[in-house]
């Protein structure tokens, strides 16, 4: 791992939020002998990427909680983080705790609906059982919705149909276009093909009427559901697949100034963070141009901690571009589209590359544990 630098005296990093770009700096100054604190209001990482697989493939759950303490040992904390104070360099936590920083990096990325995330502080054994619960939801339903076609509704199609082929599944999204606007144009088309080959109904330019009234992740035979174009779908399952939001509860508060409108921390080509020379933001909560990836996410860390390290050294500070866009879509075990910096790659290299195991052995490989 990486040489080890001298630390002055008083160095300490604060990580606050252990998701992909946490546990990414979190590793890296370890690896440096840099003295930190990773904070996450959970007791384990979540590999989200593969949470709609843990939704409908039993036992697989288990498999994408890793434990903090495991790799982190003292180093890392479990609490809330509620509060930052830039001037006496503390973040506070929820029960009053203060730990103090001499730099900080903000990752506390983004929560949405279960089961893309599943951001709760509840113990490991309970968020796996959420997801078996959804699966036996699924199991029991013979028809499902589910809504909103980005990338993680069309995944989710994807993962049920694959699974289950005898249960009918309805995508509805509110435009034509489907999987992330960021994908080339080609990607979204064959994420379509997938779709119809598999067998996936899809509703394209429609919106469900009043969703946050409805019952989601419980079946419930034969729901009613209308649509803003006055159709009305009759279904025994609704999962949700839109909405995700910044979890900027943190921060909003100390650094109000240095956020966008939805949340996200402004950074410059350092990753600082706006008015600050020794705070940065990785991953989903940095507003940098491009989509919110766990790839980008792991970028970023390295970026970070480079900067903290050559500060230290007093060398000057490495930028980050944002390149072609990355991403790849898991289609059920056996499918997948996407592109890798700009191009589109074959379907077979996306389900052998990403979706037969969904990148977990990487997760798995820098927690350095061992995947039950
Ligand atoms: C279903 C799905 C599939 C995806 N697939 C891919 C993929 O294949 N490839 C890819 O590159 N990207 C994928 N993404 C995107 C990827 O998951 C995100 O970009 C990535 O998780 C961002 O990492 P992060 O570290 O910024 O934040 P997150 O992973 O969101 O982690 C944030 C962490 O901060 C913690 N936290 C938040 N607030 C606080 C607080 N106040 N106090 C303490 N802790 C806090 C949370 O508990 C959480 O652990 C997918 C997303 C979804 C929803």
């Amino acid at each position: 791992m990486g040489g080890q630098v001298s630390i002055p005296e008083g160095v300490h990093v604060v990580v606050v939020g252990g998701g992909f770009g946490g546990i990414a700096a979190a590793q890296q100054l370890k690896s440096h002998g840099v003295p930190f604190t990773l904070i996450d209001m959970r007791e384990a990482f979540h590999h989200n990427v593969a949470g709609l697989r843990a939704s409908v493939q039993p036992g697989f759950a288990q498999r994408t909680f890793i434990p903090f303490a495991k790799t982190f040992g003292s180093s890392f904390v479990q609490g809330r983080v509620e509060n930052v104070d830039p001037e006496r360099q503390v973040v506070i936590l929820q029960g009053g705790r203060e730990i103090k920083y001499s730099h900080l990096i903000l990752c506390t990325g983004t929560d949405g609906p279960f089961p893309g995330k599943c951001h709760s502080e509840s113990s490991l054994e309970a968020s796996v059982q959420k997801y078996e619960d959804l699966l036996g939801q699924i199991q029991e339903a013979d028809s499902i919705l589910v809504v909103g076609g980005g990338s993680t509704g069309v995944e989710m199609a994807a993962e049920i149909k694959t699974e289950y082929p005898d249960k009918k599944v309805v995508l509805i999204h509110s435009r034509i276009g489907l999987a992330d606007p960021e994908l080339l144009s080609s990607v979204r088309q064959q994420a379509k093909e997938v779709l119809l080959e598999k067998g996936v109904e899809l509703l394209l330019g429609q919106k469900v009427n009043e969703l946050s009234e409805l019952q989601l992740n419980k079946t419930q035979k034969n729901m009613q559901v209308s649509t803003d174009k006055g159709e009305t779908l009759t279904t025994d399952l609704i999962i949700s697949c839109t909405g995700l939001r910044i979890n900027s509860a943190a921060y909003s508060s100390a650094l109000m100034s240095s956020m966008t409108d939805s949340g996200a921390l402004k950074v410059n080509q350092h990753l600082q963070v706006h008015g600050f020379s020794n705070i940065f933001a990785v991953g989903d909560c940095s507003d940098t141009k491009e989509p919110q990836t766990a790839y980008a996410a792991g970028l970023h860390a390295a970026v970070a901690v480079t900067n903290i390290l050559n500060s230290l050294r007093g060398a000057e500070l490495t930028e980050y571009r944002p390149g072609n866009v990355s991403m790849l879509l898991a289609m059920g075990h056996n499918d997948g589209v996407g592109q890798f910096v700009g191009y589109r790659l074959p379907r077979f290299l996306v389900a052998l590359g990403k979706s037969r195991d969904l990148l977990l052995w990487k997760s798995w490989k820098e927690m350095q544990q061992t995947q039950p």
